[in-house]
């Protein structure tokens, strides 16, 4: 951890070494947090760093907070401003990923959601590719996807990502780069923290909001970029061999970004390289991450020059 690197702590920003929870937390003891992964890009040409879809982000924050009875101070636009003045304050010129918490702050020992103190932080980190983006190996996890009535898929538990530690870790253990994850039906859901898009007769398909999935930023912006395309979209639920004889496939999200599916089960996805949909799809990701995208400037919000 760096030593000058600064957080948002207690409603201010603070050195990120100080901001520190008791051991006594509820979040700590049961799990009872939610989160966001936000990604900055760094434009060099344009000395800009650009955040990723903030406004969504920090609307399913909250939407995440509600579920739990968390309650968070601030509204999204607050958030967004929070965030620019955090990532000034740390002069970051590089690439950064930014994580939101809100949380059961209250040291007590019971099990519960409500009656308790909440509390809201954030910090960001350094952080490059999180997987390979080029062609990503992937295997059906034998852990199912947590489902909705158990631990809700649809809001960013903290807890609930021993669910995905748990397929990626067995995925990476037996030499694939990634988990896909199906649902208790059977059906394909996710992967271990990216959503899923498979190419079958030139139409993208994925899974719907109800197959336990949670609900995609990136998700969202693909629809907006098949669109552009004119490639046809289609929602439904999806086989786990359909993957198998699959055009394209390839995960999105915050931190996997758009990567390339080449295999699955040790069967190659097309001809094992990522096919035409999924460059184009990703060009354009990128393009617009990076701003340098004039259509897509409604995606970012720019910190040092707004
Ligand atoms: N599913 C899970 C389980 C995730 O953790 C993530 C990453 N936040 C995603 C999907 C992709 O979501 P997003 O595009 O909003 O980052």
């Amino acid at each position: 951890m760096s030593e000058s690197r600064v957080a948002f702590f207690d409603g201010r920003l603070m050195p990120l070494k100080d901001a520190n929870v008791n051991i006594a937390t509820h979040a700590f003891n049961y799990g009872t947090g939610v989160f966001e992964g936000l990604r900055a890009y760094w434009n060099q040409d344009q000395e800009e760093l650009y955040i990723v879809q903030a406004h969504p982000h920090f609307a399913r924050l909250l939407r995440s907070a509600r579920v739990l009875h968390i309650e968070v101070p601030y509204t999204v636009e607050e958030l967004v401003s929070h965030t620019v003045d955090m990532l000034r304050a740390n002069e970051f010129r590089q690439d950064v990923y930014i994580r939101p918490l809100a949380y059961k702050a209250e040291a007590a020992i019971k099990v519960g959601l409500s009656g308790l103190k909440d509390a809201f932080s954030m910090f960001a980190v350094p952080m490059g590719d999180y997987v390979p983006t080029k062609g990503i190996r992937v295997a059906v996890s034998s852990w199912r996807r947590i489902a909705d009535n158990m631990i809700p898929s649809r809001a960013k538990v903290t807890g609930a990502y021993i669910n995905a530690a748990l397929s990626s870790d067995q995925a990476r253990a037996d030499g694939y780069d990634e988990a896909i994850m199906l649902g208790e039906d059977g059906h394909v859901s996710e992967a271990s923290s990216a959503n899923l898009f498979m190419v079958r007769g030139g139409v993208l398909v994925t899974p719907p909001v109800t197959a336990d999935i949670l609900e995609g930023v990136t998700r969202q912006v693909v629809f907006d970029l098949a669109s552009e395309l004119n490639v046809p979209v289609e929602v439904r639920a999806i086989d786990r061999t359909e993957l198998y004889s699959a055009e394209e496939l390839f995960l999105c999200g915050t931190g996997v970004q758009l990567a390339g599916v080449v295999s699955v089960d040790r069967r190659a996805v097309g001809d094992g390289q990522p096919g035409p949909i999924t460059t184009a799809i990703q060009k354009k990701y990128y393009d617009i991450c990076h701003g340098v995208s004039d259509t897509g400037r409604r995606y970012v919000t720019p910190v040092y020059h707004p």
